[in-house]
């Protein structure tokens, strides 16, 4: 028997509880892992809450993430004893997910911990700080260089933000972090973030084009920001969004693409070929500081997941919520 979180579809609607499964109960999978940490993302937080329509099937396990060492293995490609993680796959939405002692998956879905990170380390990391890489990897990609100007991360007290300030400011860009808690400015600071923006000022349905600051950006927020940092973002400069906080429309116009040759990539982490996974999580070992993880992290307990997860949605975490499975 094994703990995990359970999400059911009760008389009562959607229901999330602590439970004790079997392993006979573990999906289908020629890997199964032994979980050390899991974390609470934003999506993991709309699972357990029913807030949005994550959990594609019922019951399911949440959790979009993991990290441990696997138990035993049907594919020659891991052996017990590895140490292997997992981000999306739809792990958490459609098959059990990583908020358990164990779980059960496809080996083509797991890759090796980076030799700089403990388990706990790359879950403070998760699929949050894997997907800022990949929107600092959309950026360069675009031809984005510490010289070419200032860099916006909006949602920046969050997870995608935090990450995605340490690892700009520490490959050298200004970065400015726009945040709606004026009072996590010193936090925001010591991630690198070199000004601190209301994030009021991006918030408010605004004007086509606005004046020209932002080289890049990393946007977690959507709506009306992603509106107005496109607006606000330099000739031939690029935006990558990767997120909804403030919602999921997205109330632009052509103005900045076609007048300033201004360029959107959207980041999606689930899907994302392995290639890419394992180019984010190298550079990550490389370009995070493994020191500014512990400010950007807090770890639970997998009991505590559920109550944890309203305060996602309220917006009251900072950084990264870590859960240790077996506290
Ligand atoms: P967090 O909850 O950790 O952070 C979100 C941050 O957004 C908050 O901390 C807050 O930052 C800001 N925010 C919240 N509500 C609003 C609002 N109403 N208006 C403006 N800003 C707001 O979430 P994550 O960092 O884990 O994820 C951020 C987003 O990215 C989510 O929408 C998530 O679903 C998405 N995501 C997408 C992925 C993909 O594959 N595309 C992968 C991972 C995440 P502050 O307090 O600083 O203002």
């Amino acid at each position: 028997m094994f703990k995990a979180i359970v999400v059911e579809k009760a008389a009562a609607g959607h229901e999330a509880r602590l439970a004790e499964l079997d392993e006979a109960q573990l999906p289908e999978g020629d890997v199964t892992v032994r979980v050390e940490y899991s974390t609470l993302n934003y999506k993991d937080a709309l699972a357990i809450t029913g807030a949005s329509p994550v959990v594609r099937k019922y019951p399911m396990v949440p959790g979009i993430d993991l990290a441990g060492v696997v138990e035993a293995s049907g594919d020659p490609a891991w052996s017990p004893g590895d140490r292997v993680l997992l981000d999306g796959w739809g792990v958490g939405e459609s098959h059990f997910g990583g908020l358990a002692q164990k779980a059960r998956v496809r080996s083509a879905w797991l890759l090796p911990v980076p030799a700089a990170f403990t388990s706990r380390q790359a879950m403070s990391i998760g699929t949050a700080g894997y997907t800022a890489m990949l929107c600092v990897l959309a950026l360069e990609k675009h031809g984005l260089k510490p010289g070419d100007g200032e860099v916006l991360v909006t949602g920046a007290a969050g997870g995608v933000g935090s990450v995605a300030i340490a690892i700009l400011s520490r490959l050298g860009y200004r970065v400015v972090a726009s945040t709606g808690r004026a009072a996590e400015a010193s936090y925001l600071q010591s991630l690198g973030a070199a000004e601190v923006i209301d994030r009021a000022q991006l918030s408010a349905p605004g004007k086509p084009l606005g004046k020209e600051r932002w080289a890049g950006a990393v946007d977690s927020v959507g709506s009306h920001t992603l509106a107005n940092v496109c607006a606000t973002t330099r000739y031939r400069g690029a935006v990558a969004a990767c997120g909804l906080a403030q919602g999921m429309d997205f109330p632009a116009t052509v103005a900045p693409f076609i007048l300033r040759g201004v360029t959107l990539y959207g980041v999606d982490s689930v899907m994302a070929p392995r290639a890419l996974r394992l180019e984010a999580w190298s550079r990550l070992a490389r370009d995070l500081d493994a020191t500014k993880l512990d400010a950007i992290t807090h770890e639970i307990g997998l009991g505590e997941a559920i109550g944890a997860a309203r305060d996602v949605l309220a917006g009251k975490v900072r950084g990264r919520l870590v859960v240790n499975v077996n506290r």
